[in-house]
């Protein structure tokens, strides 16, 4: 994956777990003498549909940790079906994945995953990578907006030179250079080695909950024309529901916020 010569895909969420997955997570793995057998179900995995290898998060019916196993695509307990009518990042495919007695090697099992700590230390580094995407999202439309409040002419005058739609394109770019500055310096504590899974959460529902507004202030300055495809600010606006959604809620992610700021776990 590394020289991407194979494209992976990440399956932790389950149909009936998905906020709840750090103790609830209902797909399992149970060690015999050819391997590890897996059985269950994973909803919304992106790439799965085609990707090489999916790493299947699975508790282990005998110490009841969660445990990560490498999955081949052309393994016959494994199956995926593509999941269809989606409103958002209809780019990406999302799957549905069925493991049916799913026969794994001790070899293809992570070694270094032992239990749903570790499987967290990989979700502080992609919600970090989400906070980016909510970032990129929220500047396209407000560039696209800028750009169309600029062209777009009512009452004889651009309508960029109207004071109301100057206030909303303000209120885009303050919120936009908050979230840019936030996520530039969230890499540098990557680079650092001092990111902490708060700060990846902070940036997440930040950048996710301003890119809302910001797509919402870029389809309303473009007036009856934001809904149109071929605009491209509507596509940000449905892509923006599901960065808001994946990759932990807004609400799981003000938890872990929460938990650390005061000391206490709010978690139920
Ligand atoms: C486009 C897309 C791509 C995705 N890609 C992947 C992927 O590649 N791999 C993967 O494993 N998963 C993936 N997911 C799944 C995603 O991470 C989950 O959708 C997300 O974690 C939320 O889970 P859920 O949808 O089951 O919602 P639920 O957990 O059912 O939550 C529903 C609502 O209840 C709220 N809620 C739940 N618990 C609490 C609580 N304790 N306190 C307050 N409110 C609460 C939530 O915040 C939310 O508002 C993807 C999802 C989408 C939409």
């Amino acid at each position: 994956m590394q020289k991407f010569e194979k494209i992976g895909a990440f399956g932790l969420t389950e149909p009936e777990v998905g906020s709840g997955a750090a103790g609830g997570l209902t797909v399992t793995c149970k060690k015999t003498p050819e391997g590890w057998i897996l059985n269950g179900q994973k909803k919304w995995i992106g790439n799965a549909t085609f990707a090489d290898l999916v790493i299947i998060w699975a508790r282990d019916l005998d110490d009841g940790e969660v445990k990560g196993f490498i999955v081949e695509k052309d393994n016959p307990g494994y199956s995926v079906e593509k999941i269809k009518g989606k409103m958002a990042l209809r780019i990406v495919q999302n799957g549905l994945i069925t493991l049916k007695d799913c026969l794994v090697t001790e070899e293809n099992r992570l070694q270094n995953a032992n239990s749903f700590k570790d499987t967290a230390k990989v979700l502080r580094m992609t919600r970090a990578g989400v906070a980016w995407m909510a970032t990129g999202c929220a500047r396209g439309a407000y560039e696209s907006a800028l750009d169309y409040t600029r062209k777009r002419e009512q009452f004889g005058k651009p309508i960029a030179s109207f004071q109301m739609i100057q206030g909303h394109l303000v209120e885009m770019l303050s919120n936009l250079t908050a979230m840019q500055t936030m996520v530039f310096r969230l890499s540098e504590m990557q680079d650092e080695g001092i990111l902490k899974d708060e700060h990846a959460s902070l940036a997440k529902v930040f950048c996710t909950l301003r890119t809302r507004d910001i797509v919402s202030r870029a389809r309303e300055v473009m007036g009856g024309n934001g809904i149109l495809l071929e605009y491209d600010v509507a596509r940000f606006v449905a892509d923006a529901e599901a960065i808001y959604s994946y990759e932990g809620t807004k609400e799981i992610n003000s938890l872990i916020v929460g938990r650390s700021i005061t000391g206490f776990s709010a978690f139920v």
